[in-house]
């Protein structure tokens, strides 16, 4: 539950970026379509690792594609089916290519690729096709029949009356994960994680009976499995060599194989023996070795990230998708995340939450900043801008965790968003609009390596306290902890004391655009009727709002009007601070406490509702700019020249691949799973 994400257009320095790239005559932007853009990155530095580690990365790169299907399949057990005929189609359709049910087909196949799956990657609601059901009736009979991805014995017709639904009816399978509590959230959510008939009740005790409360060291039960019924009883169906997704993990474990012959050190090569081991076995203790030998791995310059990981995608926070990032490390930047966490036991002493909550010793937060090298699963196309792992709270606690924040996917951002008008058109006034050109950049990057080195990190449960006490908040309220701690220490003479920032008015950049950004401008981002849903965005209303209310006698901040348009005007920025020193200790009380009715009030009252007619303002000004509210990446390609014996020569890295060209690639060479994995 320990990644970030960019939120809104990333605040553009560009007189910082223009010193950050001298000559660049890159193009980051690939292509836009529905309410997605897709950029491509830059992997600065490949040039300078040694051809060992180059070919590290190529092996640990092909293991981080080979799991694309795993991800489709855990989305929806129809997304398989679905991009399979989608692609038949793309690849075969001898039609008229310039009408608009083409055009409309083309987009959405390019939105289920882009989501994984037939939702959106980030509301979780099913998005609907645009083009006609006739068009798609006639398009799937005119193909030839092999390669319609049917069940086994199954006609065409009988496909199309099973499949027809899934895509063009609202109600089937509306939602990816339903975070609404007030009905049975694994039963109304739409994701594979969970068999026919299983319900909310029977998870929650079926998990519940595994916990020791005296066990101080629990695996992460249910992280590797889909949990069904067969004859009445609950099994877990595991994610495993000779399990459930096999064919995509033996895949996997080969490419891991050979990554080892090239690890740069002997920590490393256990690393991935033992997550090896993890996918033949399918053992969560062996999860947890793994996750221990890869927090203890700090000397390598190259890292990875390829497993079952974040559970964002159900609704209990059990089951976890599969993701994969490989990336090595920037060494310039990572010397200022060393000097974060080399402090970071002065910042947990001088933070401001209750004694009883603080860490006595704040063990090993490493930070480092890194330049990804591929992205796969649950990481692609839509990517984190930061990572704090492993999410086990025993092992962070006695091991520390790994924090890294992608410099190469934020650059591409800031790039791609330059010249937008996003500041232009939504902050109020001169002052802030030139901290944001002057610091923006700096104080982004900053805030979020105070956020991942620090934030995540700090502070402790109390005795015998559930970790999993919060629930469906618990996302939310973890989000909120780590995004307040960075806040709050961004305004410290600290940060100029250790000259991570040199102007002591430069976190009003930040505490500007954070306000903006959860009072307005993430608005954008949802849909006009729709709740706040996600748990990052959760997070920002909540701290957004709670400040701005308990500001308000005060006048801390305000809402203003000027032509007709609302503006976030903040008067004090210093009583800002305390107020989000104040939050910060509430919140941490919450976590520490596992204090359920207060995490549910707090984010229920702050981090839901919108105001309507607000909302289609910041729409309508948003529209207007004509921006993709999302954005995605194209991955480079890496291509392996050989030897006559087989053995690589030399890695060549080419930036040239469109977007529907890496898809229908990937689609080619890393779709092992067959359509139906039931
Ligand atoms: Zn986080």
């Amino acid at each position: 539950m320990k990644k970030i994400f960019i939120f809104m257009i990333a605040i553009t320095c560009l007189s910082c970026s223009e010193k950050k790239t001298e000559t660049d005559n890159f193009n980051y932007n690939v292509e836009k379509f529905a309410d997605l853009g897709i950029l491509r990155y830059q992997v600065k530095g490949w040039e300078n690792l040694t051809s060992n580690q180059q070919k590290l990365i190529f092996c640990l790169n092909e293991a981080a594609l080979q799991g694309r299907d795993i991800l489709f399949d855990q989305n929806n057990k129809y997304n398989l089916a679905i991009r399979r005929t989608l692609e038949a189609i793309y690849s075969n359709y001898q039609g008229d290519k310039s009408t608009s049910d083409y055009k409309a087909f083309e987009v959405y196949l390019k939105r289920v690729w882009f989501s994984n799956g037939i939702h959106h990657h980030y509301g979780e609601e099913k998005f609907l096709p645009e083009f006609s059901q006739s068009f798609f009736i006639d398009a799937v009979k005119s193909l030839e029949p092999s390669l319609v991805p049917t069940r086994q014995n199954q006609s065409v017709d009988t496909f199309l009356q099973e499949i027809i639904p899934v895509i063009f009816d609202p109600n089937l399978y509306a939602k990816k994960v339903n975070q609404d509590h007030s009905v049975d959230v694994i039963q109304t959510s739409a994701n594979n994680y969970y068999g026919e008939g299983v319900t909310q009740q029977e998870v929650e005790s079926f998990y519940a009976a595994k916990k020791d409360p005296n066990d101080k060291t629990p695996v992460p039960y249910g992280l590797n499995s889909r949990l069904v019924k067969e004859n009445g009883q609950l099994v877990e169906k595991t994610y495993k060599i000779g399990g459930l997704y096999s064919p995509a993990i033996e895949k996997i474990v080969y490419w891991l194989e050979e990554a080892a012959k090239y690890a740069e050190n002997k920590q490393q090569e256990s690393v991935i023996h033992l997550l090896i081991d993890y996918y033949r076995t399918g053992d969560l203790k062996k999860y947890d070795e793994y996750s221990i030998a890869w927090v203890k791995d700090t000397n390598s310059m190259v890292d990875f990230v390829n497993g079952f990981t974040e559970t964002y995608g159900d609704a209990l926070g059990i089951k976890a998708s599969w993701e994969a990032l490989v990336n090595f490390k920037d060494p310039e930047a990572t010397a200022v995340s060393e000097l974060i966490s080399k402090n970071a036991q002065w910042f947990e002493d001088h933070s401001p939450i209750a004694p009883q909550f603080k860490k006595e010793k704040v063990k090993g937060v490493i930070a480092k900043v890194i330049t990804a090298s591929i992205l796969g699963g649950d990481c692609y196309p839509a990517t984190p801008i930061g990572i704090n792992l492993p999410n086990s709270n025993w092992i962070r606690k006695d091991y520390g965790s790994k924090s890294v924040t992608i410099t190469n996917i934020t650059e591409a951002y800031d790039k791609a968003a330059a010249g937008s008008g996003f500041n232009e058109e939504f902050v109020c006034c001169e002052y802030e609009k030139d901290l944001m050109e002057k610091f923006g950049a700096q104080t982004d990057n900053l805030h979020t390596d105070l956020h991942e080195c620090l934030g995540h990190g700090s502070g402790q449960l109390l005795p015998d306290v559930d970790p999993d006490a919060l629930k469906i908040y618990g996302a939310t309220i973890e989000e909120a902890r780590a995004d307040l701690f960075g806040l709050y220490y961004i305004a410290d003479a600290k940060m100029l004391e250790l000259g991570l920032l040199n102007d002591k008015e430069a976190y009003k950049a930040e505490y500007y655009k954070y306000m903006m950004n959860g009072l307005m401008t993430q608005l954008s981002r949802i849909d006009l009727g729709k709740d706040i849903e996600e748990s990052h965005m959760r997070n920002r209303a909540l701290i957004a709002r709670w400040v701005y209310e308990h500001g308000q006698a005060e006048n801390v901040v305000e809402l203003i009007k000027k032509n007709n348009k609302t503006y976030v005007q903040i008067n004090n920025y210093e009583k800002m601070r305390s107020l989000i020193g104040n939050l910060l200790a509430e919140i941490q009380r919450i976590k520490s406490e596992g204090d359920f009715e207060g995490a549910k009030e707090i984010v229920e009252k702050y981090a839901v509702k919108i105001d309507p007619e607000l909302h289609q303002e910041i729409k309508e000004r948003y529209e207007k700019l004509n921006i993709a509210p999302y954005k995605g990446f194209v991955n480079p390609v890496y291509n392996a020249v050989k030897y006559a014996d087989g053995n690589i020569k030399e890695i060549e890295i080419s930036y040239t691949e469109g977007y529907a060209e890496q898809m229908m690639r990937y689609s080619k060479d890393y779709s092992h799973l067959p359509t139906y994995n039931d």
